[in-house]
């Protein structure tokens, strides 16, 4: 597949249990792009599934965009293509079309076979354990994937979380040019110039968590009432065009330019989160959607890090 599909699945928090079935219903239900990473710890379950799909006939690799993304502890370009090789060995797969630095967080090193995935810690059986930063800068981890891409493990690379700082930083010296700028995007967050700076610069844009603060109730960082399904402009265009709200919210980040992910492991939300092409949002509805916007984001390792992981860690601020 050469160009990324506008509407991918997002794999975060589908539980390795779930995992091999939900990935071949989403296939049956028409996605194409699988947004997978190290961190999610389902990726050989993922891989399983996908296999199962081909065994199936369902689908073939080629018409398939698989991303996975390199997690902070194997920032260090000596950790970076073993990081990547282990993706692909637990996805079964040979190459993958994109592959992105999750964050532009460098942690201290864990083996892989000490424990996979890393996560936050160096160790979580230390008696207080805490959050370790590595002295790795970007560049050198970009030069690392630069070198992916020579050696033909993956198609496209790209980079997660980063702000415009960054962005001008990586243009300055990347070979290769990044392909995608992930990043959180909904109506309560949406980033409109960074948008606009990646925009200029000819790089694609990923929305994830594009139903805002539905992911982050499972975590409690957010509560039910912080659901922007619920607010009325969402609701009116809803009832307006026959849609559910999930689906307006979704069909304006596509409309406004940004591929998304979605993610369910519910077979009817999985469809639904791909029904968005047979209507439009007017441009007042896009307008009011856009003005529900707040700077509120519920992924926020200056929020989250210091108390899960006992440090003080911003990146946005
Ligand atoms: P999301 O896709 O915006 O929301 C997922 C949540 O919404 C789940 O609780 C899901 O529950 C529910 N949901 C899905 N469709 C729905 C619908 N039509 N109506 C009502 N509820 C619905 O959030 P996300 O998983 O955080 O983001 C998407 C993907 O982005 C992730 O899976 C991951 O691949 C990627 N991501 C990347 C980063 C990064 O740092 N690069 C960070 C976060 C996420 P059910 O499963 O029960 O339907």
């Amino acid at each position: 597949m050469n160009k990324i599909p506008d509407i991918g699945f997002g794999l975060w928090k589908v539980s390795p249990q779930d995992c091999r079935d939900v990935v071949i219903e989403a296939i049956k239900a028409g996605y194409r792009h699988f947004d997978c990473a190290a961190d999610y710890g389902n990726e050989q379950q993922v891989g399983d599934g996908l296999k199962a799909a081909f065994d199936q006939g369902l689908v073939a690799r080629e018409d398939l965009w698989i991303t996975s993304k390199l997690w902070n502890s194997y920032h260090h370009p000596d950790h970076v293509e073993a990081a990547c090789q282990k993706s692909m060995t637990d996805l079964g797969l040979d190459y993958l079309d994109l592959y992105l630095i999750h964050f532009p967080i460098a942690l201290a090193y864990v083996p892989i076979e000490t424990r996979y995935p890393a996560e936050w810690l160096v160790d979580p059986e230390a008696e207080n354990p805490v959050m370790q930063r590595a002295s790795v800068p970007l560049h050198e981890t970009w030069a690392a994937l630069e070198k992916l891409v020579d050696k033909g493990l993956v198609r496209q690379i790209g980079v997660c979380n980063y702000i415009s700082g960054l962005v001008h930083d990586l243009m300055s010296y990347a070979r290769i040019k990044p392909a995608m700028l992930q990043i959180e995007a909904h109506p309560y967050l949406t980033q409109e110039k960074l948008i606009r700076l990646a925009t200029q610069y000819g790089i694609p844009v990923t929305a994830f968590s594009p139903l805002a603060a539905l992911s982050y109730v499972e975590l409690d960082m957010a509560g039910q009432a912080d659901s922007v399904l619920t607010e009325a402009v969402v609701s009116q265009a809803a009832a307006a065009h026959g849609k559910t709200p999930a689906q307006i919210v979704l069909r304006w980040a596509i409309q406004r330019g940004t591929a998304i992910i979605p993610k369910s492991s519910n077979p009817q939300r999985m469809r639904e989160n791909l029904a968005l092409t047979d209507f439009a949002l007017s441009e007042s509805e896009m307008a009011d959607i856009s003005a529900l916007n707040a700077n509120r984001r519920f992924n926020d390792p200056g929020e989250f890090c210091e108390g899960a992981f006992g440090l003080f860690n911003p990146i946005y601020d």
